[in-house]
């Protein structure tokens, strides 16, 4: 049994994170300050007795001896992570320092969640781990663009410079069941709005797309690559290479939930990607991992998901 702290551990991936680290018997300590995170995601677990929840914002030095550090804390929706942009970028930075840190103090292993947003709105299709990205550094997006580029680095430097034994996966379009209703992002909106017949609001065209991966996929890669050598380090990208565009994404939900709503088109916010589709060829190499679960029955489990809530 291993000692595993999750920081973000309350929000939509970490509570998956948490409860899978569980059932493969461990002890998992849950830190989040509880931004974005739900209480709802993880109240199942409360009555574990190897599961314990800790209050603590990332910002500030954490002290516990333990074994793996999975860096989930950030607010990871364009409308969350932009409420508060500074403290965005805070959480990114000083929270990568201080979990870097506490690794190097219990020589645990680290793995940062880092994103596809470090290839920004890329002119290389689909993004390898290789390509350096197109990012705006001035923009609305860099306070999370950028921030998780610094954690990156100073996940790197903490590698070359303390020899601390990190893993870096770069997390492409997620969804799932412990969304939150106000979550922002695409697949939580549309499902909202399609199960209320409220208007389905898409951004610009519609023509930019996203390859969207089922949670569980996720977590499965994300605990193949803890689980790999000291000398895999990433990055690593994980996600599902089948790309829709928003439209037709919008067209699928609106269907299954058998719904009456219309279709809107509104501004496109700045600096959104047009496209975006992971090259997962180490994933598959390094990890043997790819995903196993397809849009349609990942959206069926999530639509579930949607209507058992309330909102
Ligand atoms: P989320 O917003 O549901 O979870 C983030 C969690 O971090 C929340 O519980 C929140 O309360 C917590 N948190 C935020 N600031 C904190 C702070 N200062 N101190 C402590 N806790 C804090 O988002 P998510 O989708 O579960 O994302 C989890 C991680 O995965 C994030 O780091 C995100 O950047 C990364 N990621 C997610 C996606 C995706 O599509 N979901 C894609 C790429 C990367
Ligand atoms: N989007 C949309 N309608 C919404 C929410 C998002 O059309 O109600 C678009 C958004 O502009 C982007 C895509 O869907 O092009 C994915 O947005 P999301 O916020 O889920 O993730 P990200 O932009 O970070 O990839």
């Amino acid at each position: 049994m291993k000692k595993i702290l999750v920081s973000g551990g309350g929000g939509f991936i970490g509570s998956h994170l948490c409860a899978r680290l569980l059932n493969d018997g461990h002890h998992v300590i849950c830190m989040d300050n509880f931004f974005t995170g739900a209480k709802n995601n993880i109240s199942n677990l409360l009555g574990n007795d190897r599961f314990t929840l800790v209050n603590h914002d990332v910002v500030l030095p954490y002290d516990t001896e333990i074994d793996e550090i999975y860096n989930l804390a950030c607010p990871a929706s364009p409308i969350h992570y932009q409420y508060d942009a500074i403290k965005t970028m805070k959480t990114s930075v000083l929270g990568a320092i201080n979990m870097l840190e506490l690794a190097s103090k219990y020589n645990a292993k680290i793995l940062q969640a880092s994103t596809s947003e470090v290839y920004g709105d890329p002119f290389v299709h689909p993004q390898s781990e290789d390509y350096w990205g197109n990012v705006n550094p001035i923009g609305i997006r860099s306070c999370y663009d950028e921030g998780k580029r610094c954690a990156e680095t100073l996940f790197m430097d903490y590698y070359r410079q303390n020899n601390v034994r990190i893993k870096i996966v770069r997390i492409f379009n997620t969804y799932g069941p412990n969304m939150q209703p106000n979550d922002g992002r695409v697949i939580s909106n549309f499902f909202v709005q399609a199960l209320n017949n409220n208007d389905i609001t898409i951004y610009g065209s519609g023509q930019q797309t996203r390859s969207f991966q089922y949670v569980d996929d996720l977590v499965e890669g994300m605990i193949r690559m803890m689980n790999t050598d000291d000398d895999v380090i990433g990055p690593i990208n994980l996600g599902n290479p089948n790309e829709f565009t928003i439209f037709e994404l919008a067209t699928k939900i609106i269907s299954m939930t058998n719904s009456n709503s219309k279709i809107i088109f509104c501004p496109l916010p700045h600096d959104d990607p047009k496209q975006r589709q992971p090259d997962i060829t180490q994933a598959k190499n390094i990890l043997k991992w790819a995903p196993a679960i397809e849009l349609n029955e990942g959206l069926t489990k999530t639509m579930d998901y949607f209507k058992r809530i309330d909102f």
